[in-house]
């Protein structure tokens, strides 16, 4: 039966477009309402709620998800044990063992806790045949030879292994140099890894340490900035890099055919919680999912939302850019007294405007300290960054914040790679 439900979801995702707000608000109805009863039912932390409408159900964040992981989830499963199963795992490399016939797995959290996932072998074909349905080259089916970089492998991913695709599983820490000469040999015909080792693979493929040529180019786990997607893509000679944006809480969205990222709203029920006037919070409902239900969870992510129609003709909200962590939004004195808050976008662009330099990182580590991280450390870049700076602390009014700048040196093996990053908590303030 389990193949069953692989190919269904894989022929619904692919081949099944909804185009139009009204079919589609009749789907979500549908299925929140059998979500609703059914976690009523099978989860002790939902049983007492007494309404059956979505707003009647808490918002909850990460902390509260894995705090009470043992109740949340329908299968009577043990935060402690799953946790220790789901740590051995990734010790020993080695993903087989399950609790329960349920698999486990660690999401590659930046900042203190990380998450716990548990899927059912349902919920893995499930899943394994809407992201193949959705991500699968259109005009080339079988026969994919799909390369995955990842800092964890588990259970999840060997779900994808059939006759669509042979999945190879690169382990991001293993050596380098034998991971180019294998994927090299591999050939892929789809290339899946974090922006940042995307990146780093356009730079192998530039100097000719591999030649290869994927069809199709997936952009995973981390913030995609526009640079790296133009210099990914001008290596590899694409049109489009692919954004899959997918995380212990489900596969969220994805790009089209056509460029555009789509929030994938007939799995996942979306509110946004808009905090300008097109920059909004996730806050999530699964639809699906019956092991571990995620149900009006607070997605710390901030999404740029676009109007924007997408000419391949599907409804599902087009988000312009997956922006990074609210937790990464800069802080600083304001002039008027009050704080102000800057986009990571925001503080990208005072780097991309600035010509020959390659790689970056800024971290904020208080409200009057920036450390810039570049790898062309001459006078000059070093003045027009602080010129960049300086209009934009004239434009959003904040107090001018002294800038540390060091050598950029490419972080290797860190949970997840992130350009900007603010490194003190906004309580502190
Ligand atoms: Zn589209």
């Amino acid at each position: 039966m389990k193949i069953f439900t692989f190919i269904t979801l894989f022929l619904y995702a692919r081949y099944v477009n909804i185009n139009r707000k009204d079919k589609l608000n009749k789907k979500q109805e549908k299925l929140l309402k059998k979500q609703l009863s059914f976690v009523k039912e099978n989860s002790p932390f939902y049983k007492n709620i007494k309404g059956s409408s979505l707003s009647e159900f808490p918002v909850i964040n990460k902390k509260t998800a894995i705090d009470r992981f043992d109740d949340i989830n329908t299968r009577g499963l043990n935060k402690e044990e799953v946790y220790d199963l789901a740590v051995k795992s990734e010790h020993t490399r080695d993903f087989k063992e399950r609790i329960k016939g349920i698999s486990v797995g660690l999401s590659s959290g930046t900042s203190g806790h990380r998450g716990l996932f548990v899927l059912s072998d349902e919920e893995i074909m499930s899943w394994a045949g809407y992201i193949l349905g959705k991500m699968l080259p259109r005009g080339r089916v079988l026969f994919n030879r799909i390369a995955f970089f990842l800092r964890a492998d588990n259970n999840l991913y060997e779900g994808l292994n059939n006759i669509f695709v042979k999945f190879v599983f690169f382990d991001l820490y293993k050596d380098e140099k034998e991971n180019l000469k294998k994927l090299n040999s591999f050939s892929p015909t789809i290339l899946v890894a974090p922006a940042a080792v995307l990146r780093a693979l356009a730079k192998a493929q530039n100097q000719k340490y591999i030649n290869i040529s994927p069809i199709k180019i997936i952009s995973v786990a981390e913030v995609l900035t526009k640079e790296d997607e133009e210099y990914i893509k001008k290596a590899f000679g694409k049109d489009i890099i692919h954004q899959v944006y997918q995380c212990t809480e489900g596969f969220l969205a994805c790009t089209c055919e056509k460029g555009n990222i789509h929030l994938n709203e007939d799995i996942v029920y979306f509110e946004k919680e808009y905090i300008d006037s097109k920059r909004f919070i996730p806050i999530l409902t699964d639809l699906k999912r019956k092991t571990q239900p995620y149900i009006r969870y607070r997605q710390n992510d901030i999404l740029i939302e676009s109007d924007k129609k997408c000419p391949c003709g599907c409804c599902f909200t087009v988000v312009e850019k997956i922006e990074g962590r609210e937790d990464d939004i800069f802080i600083f004195e304001g002039k008027n007294g009050k704080t102000v808050k800057i986009y990571p976008d925001m503080i990208a662009r005072c780097i991309v405007y600035v010509k020959n330099i390659e790689e970056y990182k800024v971290l904020q580590t208080s409200k009057s300290t920036i450390e810039v991280y570049i790898d062309n450390l001459e006078k000059n870049i070093k003045e027009n960054i602080v010129k960049e700076f300086e209009i934009l602390a004239q434009k959003k009014l904040f107090l001018f914040p002294e800038i540390v700048f060091k050598k950029y040196e490419r972080e290797v093996n860190t949970k997840k790679y992130k350009r900007i990053e603010r490194r003190f908590s906004s309580e502190e303030c």
